[in-house]
């Protein structure tokens, strides 16, 4: 490895004001929660106890805890029946007092711990505690934010859950403030269609479950009225492993699913010329008991993102699937079509190795026309570690192709480098949206 070009990348790659993509973090008008305080249903989460609360930590103490066969063993009801801070002591004092920090989500949150100034080996949560809970939120946002070097935070916004809805009905402006940029998520109406259409119907929209009538134009309705509210730079939908995009299908339930993705998803995308982000891969609920930390994946099938690419060469797909064994697909089909951007490294593939492994292979295939990381982060501080890291390893690959680069005879500049860097880290993103005609 050559050092010179690895440090010219890497301080280069800090200078560069990062967009993050897709989280799930909110501006504080949407309601913070406060350190200490579980009360008030808080769409924005920070501190100390939601960071260790937070379901990538569920499962991992699970793994420590006495079996459930065991003297003192705990399921996963009781668990989830004690308040946040008790959740917070308990993986504490097992995954960070009992044993060193060792996992991607633990050293993350020492990591996390150090950039703010504090010492990261408390014997317990009192000292971090009473630090959240002298900070003024907004100011903290904007330490976090400096912290991890990004400039502009995507929400993941959701008009089909009522506390979320109700905010934007009781307040037009609650999305202004230009450090959060909103998007408005869809994915009920082709992955949950019969509850969806039952609160479609409740809120007056003319719908059928069988897309009989209007139905087609009720939720077009319904979408352009969600964009002319939330203004959104993209419209996101996650969808699973399996789903299948048969437009000519004999199956009633695929055809109604090729019918409300199409007609409704991507034409509503189209006409206000917004991409569609399709996140796939989730597999809900695999272990119920567990809630939100009883996801798991699955692989997909890429003949259908074909589909869904060759039908609709007018739209843009900003795409992240959640396998690993799908990356490579992944590129050689955005290769082929123009109109697959794809982006981030999605949740359980957020690890050191695996960004290393899917940057590589994606600066190979793609050059850098791609999105190489969002960070999904449901709690404020994640962005903290999570762009740290990603940036820091994101430098590192883009450096290994440039001395390829040299060693074939091209002597790369400063200049140049930091070109790529902005299209990778922003400016790719920018593009897009800015060439739609919101
Ligand atoms: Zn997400």
């Amino acid at each position: 490895m050559d050092d010179g070009l690895q440090q010219r990348v890497e301080q280069i790659a800090a200078s560069i004001p990062i967009t993050d993509i897709h989280t799930h973090l909110y501006s504080p008008a949407f309601g913070a929660s406060r350190p200490g305080d579980p009360g008030g249903d808080p769409l924005l989460l920070w501190g100390i106890d939601e960071l260790l609360a937070y379901h990538y930590f569920v499962d991992e103490v699970f793994r420590v805890l006495p079996a459930r066969s065991e003297p003192g063993s705990l399921g996963p009801a009781q668990f989830w029946a004690m308040p946040v801070a008790d959740r917070a002591d308990l993986v504490w004092q097992k995954l960070f007092v009992e044993r060193p920090p060792v996992s991607e989500a633990c050293v993350g949150v020492v990591d996390v711990l150090t950039a703010l100034g504090l010492e990261p080996d408390e014997p317990d949560l009192t000292r971090y505690r009473s630090w959240f809970a002298a900070r003024d939120i907004d100011a903290h946002i904007d330490e976090v934010m400096r912290l991890a070097g990004v400039t502009k935070l995507v929400m993941t916004n959701e008009p089909f859950t009522d506390l979320e809805r109700s905010r934007w009905l009781e307040n037009p402006r609650v999305a202004d403030d230009p450090r959060f940029a909103p998007v408005v998520r869809v994915d009920p109406i082709v992955e949950r269609w019969p509850e969806a259409c039952r609160k479609l119907a409740a809120w007056g929209y003319g719908v059928a479950d069988d897309l009989s009538g209007d139905t087609i134009g009720e939720v077009r309705r319904f979408l352009d009225e969600w964009i002319e509210r939330a203004r959104p730079e993209y419209l996101a939908c996650s969808l699973s492993p399996g789903y299948r995009h048969e437009p000519d299908s004999d199956d009633p339930a695929l055809h109604d699913f090729a019918r409300l993705f199409d007609e409704c998803l991507v034409a509503t995308a189209r006409e206000h010329g917004l991409m569609l982000a399709l996140m796939i891969g989730a597999n809900r609920g695999i272990h119920p008991e567990m809630q939100i930390a009883g996801d798991g994946l699955g692989k997909t099938d890429i003949n259908q993102l074909v589909s869904i690419a060759r039908t609709h060469p007018d739209v843009t797909f900003l795409v992240t699937l959640l396998s690993r064994e799908d990356q490579h697909e992944l590129c050689v089909t955005a290769r082929k079509f123009a109109n697959i951007l794809p982006f981030g490294c999605w949740w359980y593939l957020n690890t050191t190795s695996q960004i290393r492994e899917i940057t590589r292979m994606r600066l190979e295939l793609l050059g850098t026309a791609f999105i190489p990381q969002h960070s999904d982060a449901r709690v404020l501080e994640q962005l903290i570690y999570k762009w740290r890291q990603s940036r820091r390893l994101i430098g590192e690959c883009l450096a290994e192709r440039y001395i390829e680069a040299e060693r074939a005879g091209l002597s790369v500049s400063d200049a140049a480098i930091e070109a790529d860097l902005d299209r990778l880290l922003r400016g790719n993103y920018a593009a897009r949206i800015s060439a739609g005609v919101h």
